[in-house]
């Protein structure tokens, strides 16, 4: 490993876990109890609770491992099973303009999407057949919590991440309840992997990115945020207990817009990924509650 390299870790396959360096996968599951196929699937989340313990027999086992290619692996999202998958609202003065809005992070806290919209970057995301509303896309900064704690100070906040990776928080626009709106399978694409925080350095100046088909869509800076990231955190931790592998989706910049069958959606965060998913159209998702003519409106 090159000095300096992120310590990239993955999901893959049948829920293997592996080191990713340059453009290979070393397997490492058998050194962190993985790839039997346990439910409910939560040997990520133990593999970050112990990572200190374990980080010495990953690497090890990474060293070990037979590599295979990146590209021959089917990568799963990083932690499928979080006890909360958090998300700021409105969080960066850009896209509180674009929106008219006038609920920001500051005045709302948090809410919370289900776990199970998460996918990962081997996976497509899939458009529910809801009819006349716009589906967006929201490029957002991933963060995985690393460790317990409840009334989490600011100046301590950082020390409880644990990594960082690319996050899409895909929403139906309207006026229906947001979690329900933001809750569809595959509405919350995270990967390509886990970034260590160790590794990423500080978060508090890292440009992403998103594109539409090449097209450039959303381009800005963690600087921006109205809350920042140790600030959400310990915000979060005022009311709830956060643990290992909880997840963070820390707000868009400007540029959200819609997504349609064909395209494909690629994001970009410096120093700790990359990852472009395409878009499809399901058969399924539409209800009475999306059916109203007219509800629907941004
Ligand atoms: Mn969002």
């Amino acid at each position: 490993m090159n000095p300096g390299d992120p310590l990239k870790l993955i999901r893959f396959d049948s829920g293997r876990i592996g080191v990713v360096r340059g453009d290979q996968v070393h397997d490492v599951s058998d050194a962190v109890g993985a790839g039997q196929g346990a439910w409910p699937p939560v040997e990520m989340n133990r593999l970050i609770r112990d990572f200190a313990v374990l980080r010495p027999a990953i690497e090890r086992a990474a060293d070990q491992a037979r590599p295979v290619p990146l590209s021959s692996v089917r990568l799963l999202t990083p932690v499928p099973w979080p006890n909360k998958l958090m998300a700021y609202p409105v969080n960066y003065h850009d896209h509180a303009t674009e929106m008219a809005s006038v609920g920001f992070a500051n005045v709302q806290g948090y809410f919370l999407k289900a776990a199970s919209s998460l996918c990962g970057a081997g996976d497509s995301i899939v458009l529910p057949n809801v009819k006349g509303r716009e589906i967006h896309h929201e490029c957002e900064l991933g963060v995985v919590i690393g460790k317990e704690g409840r009334n989490i100070a600011v100046a301590d906040a950082l020390d409880h991440i644990f990594g960082y990776a690319c996050l899409m928080d895909m929403t139906i626009r309207g006026k229906e309840e947001r979690v329900f709106r933001k809750s569809y399978d595959s509405f919350t694409p995270v990967g390509p992997w886990i970034a260590t925080a160790d590794e990423v350095g500080d978060p508090r100046a890292l440009q992403m990115k998103l594109w539409v088909n090449d097209v450039l869509r959303q381009d800005a800076n963690t600087r921006d945020l109205i809350v920042g990231i140790a600030e959400m955190i310990a915000l979060a931790s005022t009311a709830s207990t956060l643990y290992p592998g909880d997840l963070i989706a820390t707000g868009t910049p400007a540029g959200v817009g819609p997504l349609a069958a064909g395209d494909r959606v690629r994001i970009e965060i410096e120093r700790v990924g990359t990852m472009t998913l395409p878009v499809e159209q399901g058969s399924i998702g539409n209800n009475f509650v999306f059916d109203r003519p007219g509800a629907g409106a941004k």
